[in-house]
């Protein structure tokens, strides 16, 4: 009999992919989705008939136990969550609620309504906030820096912990920033790659950005949805850091969009302080060895294809989209 699978954050990035990955499988997918919820159906409207809603909140513990008890799922992917850090800075409470205590909710519901259900929680780096060490790995200490973070750091120990506790098959996966073209433009990946393919179309001229010198340890998300899913493919439940093990600077980033586009970017780039960051990490890196050596997973795609890769989609989008200027 086909698997099933229950997705929180379908409407995501994350959840996108994962639903796509899961329906190739051949799984009946199901997906949670806020009944309030203002995120767009954008992402998942080609899985129109191919998934099933479900509505549902991690703020009503009810309304998850209804969920499992109908959905009957064999993996769990719990993707949702307020994951825009500086949103969790204006919004710390609501952040917990979603992010930690919709977590505890969720283990709870499994718990008591199947225990045998095997749970993908979605750990971030910003657990691990100003580390101690770098490249990270799944023992390195968690001091988070945000709102988001400690929150993450919350459901990442309840997780484990269940696990310990009820035996649950329940595993973490500590993923870095990964992007795609699902990815929204308040991300600084996607706003380069869009602003650079809007300024060759001549859209837009310039592109202000905050702390170029950052470094950012960055990852496809269709990568990173294949190591969720693996992990819970194993004998024994586990947590792993999800990475590409690599970090690249803003700056380079920036570079490799324009020069791939024939931009010079210094033409084109403003530091403007609005975008830069409180308490600002720049140390993260992944180390992927665990990951690597026990599931054979890495990365198919590397940084600069997946620069070219966005590019490349944002410049087609917008031709598609028939905004571009008349030419004189
Ligand atoms: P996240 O912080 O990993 O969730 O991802 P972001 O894409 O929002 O930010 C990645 C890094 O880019 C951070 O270190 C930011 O400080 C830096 N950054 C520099 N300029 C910008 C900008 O204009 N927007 C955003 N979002 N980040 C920027």
């Amino acid at each position: 009999m086909n698997k099933a699978a229950l997705i929180t954050g379908l409407t995501g990035q994350d959840g996108s992919y994962l639903a796509e990955l899961l329906i190739s499988k051949g799984y009946q997918v199901f997906g949670l989705v806020r009944r309030t919820s203002t995120s767009s159906l954008e992402r998942i409207k080609h899985l129109s008939g191919k998934v099933k809603i479900i509505s549902g909140d991690l703020l009503d513990q009810s309304s998850l136990m209804d969920v499992i008890a109908e959905a009957q799922p064999d993996e769990i992917y719990n993707l949702a969550s307020q994951s825009y850090v500086p949103l969790s800075w204006t919004q710390p409470a609501l952040t917990a609620e979603y992010t930690a205590l919709g977590v505890s909710r969720l283990l709870e519901s499994i718990r008591r309504c199947k225990s045998d259900a095997r749970l993908y929680q979605a750990s971030s780096s910003e657990v691990f906030g100003q580390p101690d060490s770098s490249p990270q790995t799944e023992l390195t200490a968690f001091r988070p820096r945000n709102p988001y973070g400690v929150a993450k750091a919350y459901a990442h120990w309840m997780t484990v912990n269940y696990r310990q506790h009820y035996n649950l098959y329940a595993c973490c996966g500590i993923t870095y920033t990964h992007e795609s073209p699902r990815r929204g433009t308040e991300f600084v990946f996607r706003k380069i790659t869009n602003t650079a393919a809007q300024i060759k179309l001549g859209l837009a001229t310039e592109l202000k950005l905050g702390n170029l010198d950052a470094k950012r340890d960055w990852c496809y998300a269709e990568d990173a949805v294949y190591a969720m899913w693996l992990m819970l493919q194993q004998n024994n439940p586990d947590d792993y850091v999800i990475a590409s093990g690599e970090t690249h600077s803003v700056k380079e980033l920036v570079k490799c969009a324009f020069e791939y586009l024939g931009l010079d970017w210094q033409n084109h780039v403003s530091v403007d302080p609005e975008f830069y960051r409180p308490n600002e990490n720049i140390q993260l890196v992944g180390c992927v060895d665990k990951i690597n050596t026990q599931l054979d997973w890495k990365p198919q795609y590397s940084f600069e294809e997946l620069v070219k890769l966005m590019v490349d989609y944002d410049l087609k989008r917008l031709k598609d989209s028939g905004t571009l200027p008349i030419p004189c």
